[in-house]
């Protein structure tokens, strides 16, 4: 019934577009000097092995602190970078500090984590990223199977020559491709065979209701489909311990939320790391 009675429609808006255009061209010609100013920072989000309850897995995500404007949210600014072409520059710095941080951890004995990057689909149309990926992967010393990307769905239903190459060449470097905010995008489900995904991230609408038994259904269903094909399944934005249980009971591998750790400063997950390691599985 909340579908059908109208009040959803401006929902299609992005909180970018709902911006006036004045605004977003301020925003943009920001965006644009933010990268040489040293404005952004990334953010490290724990994932958990849902059998052992151990961290084994870092989302990396991107903070920009505007020095007249205060903190700007991804959800806000990532659709301006796309719209105006900065996401590749700004992708590109991404990868190459999420790669690098990965190596240090890993170099000093913090633990075998894989480290995941979201990916926009302009970063495929332009540039070599697959080659970014794999130089960057290759100075750090990081094995690509420590690496994941994050495509949304609409990235690979949006498919090209480039994609599908890009991705190859990244699978024989063994980095992971992992379903961002899966099930609110597509039906169509042959891109997971075509380009050969490793894990399903379940979005985190479905987490949040998982208790009505809809939601549940649907997320026992991606289970079983996921595990049938050989995938792994992480569940996002898991807030209360009601939902990580019922996960749990369903079989999800891992998990990601709140309820484990908010996102923090790449010294806040260090100090994550290194209680883990005094206390031994
Ligand atoms: P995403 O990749 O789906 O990331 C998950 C988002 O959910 C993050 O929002 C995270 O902070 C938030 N989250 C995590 N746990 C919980 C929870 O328990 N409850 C709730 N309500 N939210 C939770 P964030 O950091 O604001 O990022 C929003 C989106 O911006 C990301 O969604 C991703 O699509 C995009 N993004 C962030 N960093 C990058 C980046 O480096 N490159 C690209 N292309 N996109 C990025
Ligand atoms: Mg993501
Ligand atoms: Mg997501
Ligand atoms: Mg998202």
């Amino acid at each position: 019934a909340a579908k059908d009675d109208g009040r959803n429609t401006h929902r299609v808006f992005t909180p970018a577009m709902r911006e006036s255009a004045t605004d977003r061209i301020m925003l943009i010609s920001k965006l644009r000097s933010a990268l040489a100013n040293d404005e952004f920072e990334l953010n490290f989000q724990p994932q958990i092995d849902l059998t052992s309850g151990r961290v084994v897995g870092a989302e990396a995500l991107l903070r920009w602190n505007q020095p007249e404007l205060g903190r700007i949210s991804p959800g806000q600014f990532i659709p301006l970078a796309e719209e105006s072409g900065l996401i590749v520059d700004i992708g590109a710095w991404v990868i190459e500090q999420a790669i690098q941080t990965a190596a240090d951890w890993r170099s000093r004995g913090l633990g075998e984590l894989v480290m995941a990057v979201n990916i926009s689909a302009l970063q495929f149309r332009h540039g070599q990223l697959a080659q970014q990926i794999t130089s960057a992967l290759t100075r750090n010393r990081l094995p690509g199977a420590n690496l994941e990307v994050e495509l949304t769905e609409s990235t690979l239903i949006d498919d090209t020559d480039r994609l599908e190459e890009a991705i190859a060449q990244l699978k024989r470097h063994d980095v992971k491709l992992a379903i961002d905010d899966f099930g609110t995008g597509y039906s169509e489900l042959t891109y997971l065979r075509r380009f050969a995904v490793d894990r399903l991230k379940i979005d985190q609408s479905f987490i949040r209701d998982i208790a009505e038994s809809d939601s549940e259904a649907l997320v026992t269903a991606v289970l079983q489909m996921a595990h049938s094909l050989g995938l792994t399944v992480i569940a996002e934005g898991v807030e209360i311990s009601a939902q990580a249980d019922q996960l749990i009971e369903l079989g999800c591998d891992e998990a990601q939320g709140y309820h484990y750790g908010r996102p923090m400063t790449a010294a806040a997950f260090e100090a994550v790391l290194i209680e883990q390691l005094t206390t031994q599985a």
